[in-house]
């Protein structure tokens, strides 16, 4: 006798199920705590939960010695219902599919919460970049470009610069695509080198994003920002720069960490010089001005703010009831596990999520594509002005639905971003 078929759209493939969750658990998660608030919109829920398109390569590149390696690649379009897929490129030891799926998960919901006209996307290599040669690295980063050429494109997914790439990284992934095209494609990606069609303002836009949620969200809670004292996770380009705009607005940042320690001072570090030294040694490591202090401490140093600005699921359920912080402002993407985030609404900790807080890279990463489209480059105020325009708006309209939904402001960003998404795949419709 025929069996039925059992009903498709409940089969998940085997990299959805359980074993293999991870981040990409944690946003599931996420997303059914806003399905609730989504109206008659949550019939196209299961869109959500469900990447478009995964695309996994093979890198293989001559090391310096002669010898062949293999390294593992991402490229992951999660939804491109708004516009195309738009997301950064990681260089990392430890990533892995579940991470490149949730972060690409991250970027439809950030770039739906800021309204700017793309899906979300993000790639990846499992590669310790420390470990190669200039030489190694660019061709990896070529390789890698020249794998995933047949799904991205400046009109198709555009990627960016993320953990462990910068503007070099780009210049020759857009070199790369471009060479493979026939033609200079300037606006295959954001976050290039100013001389190549690059943004003024892109690179410091993320902590600058950072900087004004947190002054935002200050402002609102009666919080004074000069004496407040500060500790941030990840001193690179989201966490440096934060922590030198809240030391400029009179803020103490009192510890950092990074993959080299973790450095503390009391009476505030001296950031500008923190910053040379990192950019002379790598890491925080060894800062002359400061004292060192256990890994594991700096979850409980006395604060007000708290930034991780490095990787996921860093404030967990054993950590959160640690954080003496009364604020929570998450540069790096999936900082806090959904655990975490119920402990310290609990006890009333403010957390800015991911999806609002760090969306002024790419942010500005919108300037650069419609720059590069039309040959017309903006000042550098001009931008700056944008961006915090752009981020105050989307952030006082977060403010409002939490407040109306008593939700957190993570729910409430979810809210305002998955209407959005949902909509657009609603109007849309099913091909074919
Ligand atoms: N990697 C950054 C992020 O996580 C920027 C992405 C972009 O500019 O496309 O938001």
């Amino acid at each position: 006798m025929a069996q039925a078929n059992p009903p498709a759209t409940h089969a998940l493939p085997s990299y959805l199920q359980a074993d293999h969750l991870g981040p990409w658990g944690n946003y599931l998660k996420q997303v059914d705590r806003v399905t609730p608030y989504l109206g008659h919109l949550a019939r196209w829920v299961e869109t959500l939960k469900r990447p478009k398109r995964i695309l996994i390569v093979d890198v293989p590149i001559h090391m310096d010695d002669g010898s062949v390696s293999h390294f593992e690649g991402y490229r992951v379009q999660h939804n491109t219902s708004r516009g195309p897929g738009k997301g950064g490129v990681r260089f990392h030891q430890d990533v892995t599919l579940s991470e490149v799926m949730a972060l690409s998960a991250w970027m439809s919901v950030k770039n739906a919460a800021v309204n700017v006209p793309y899906g979300g996307a993000k790639g990846g290599i499992r590669v310790d970049p420390r470990k190669l040669s200039l030489g190694e690295l660019e061709r990896v980063t070529r390789r890698y470009t020249s794998e995933i050429g047949i799904i991205i494109g400046p009109n198709k997914d555009i990627p960016a610069p993320d953990v462990n790439t910068n503007e070099q990284t780009m210049a020759w992934m857009m070199d790369t695509y471009s060479m493979n095209e026939g033609a200079t494609a300037t606006g295959v990606v954001t976050g290039k080198p100013v001389i190549l069609g690059g943004s003024l303002g892109r690179r410091e836009a993320t902590g600058r994003g950072v900087f004004t949620i947190g002054m935002e969200a200050a402002q609102r809670i009666g919080m004074d920002i000069r004496g407040a004292r500060i500790a941030v996770q990840g001193f690179g380009n989201v966490g440096g720069i934060a922590a030198r705009l809240f030391a400029e607005a009179g803020a103490r940042i009192v510890a950092v960490q990074d993959h080299g320690g973790t450095i503390c001072r009391e009476a505030g570090l001296d950031v500008p010089a923190l910053l040379e030294h990192v950019r002379l040694n790598g890491s925080v490591a060894g800062f002359a001005a400061a004292e060192t202090m256990a890994d594991d401490a700096f979850w409980s140093v006395p604060c007000e703010i708290l930034i991780p600005a490095a990787l996921e699921s860093q404030i967990t359920a054993v950590n959160a009831g640690q954080i003496a912080a009364r604020m929570v402002i998450e540069g790096a993407n999936g900082p806090t596990t959904p655990e975490a985030d119920d402990i310290l609404h609990e006890r009333n900790v403010l957390v800015l999520p991911d999806v609002i807080a760090n969306a002024g890279g790419v942010t500005v990463s919108y300037f650069e594509w419609v720059q590069d489209f039309s040959s017309f480059f903006w000042s550098e105020d001009e931008i700056n002005a944008r961006l915090v325009r752009i981020m105050k708006d989307a952030f006082a309209a977060i403010w409002q639905v939490a407040e109306e939904n008593k939700v957190s402001l993570r729910t409430a960003t979810f809210i305002v971003a998955c209407k959005r998404i949902l909509q657009a795949r609603e109007l849309r419709g099913l091909y074919p």
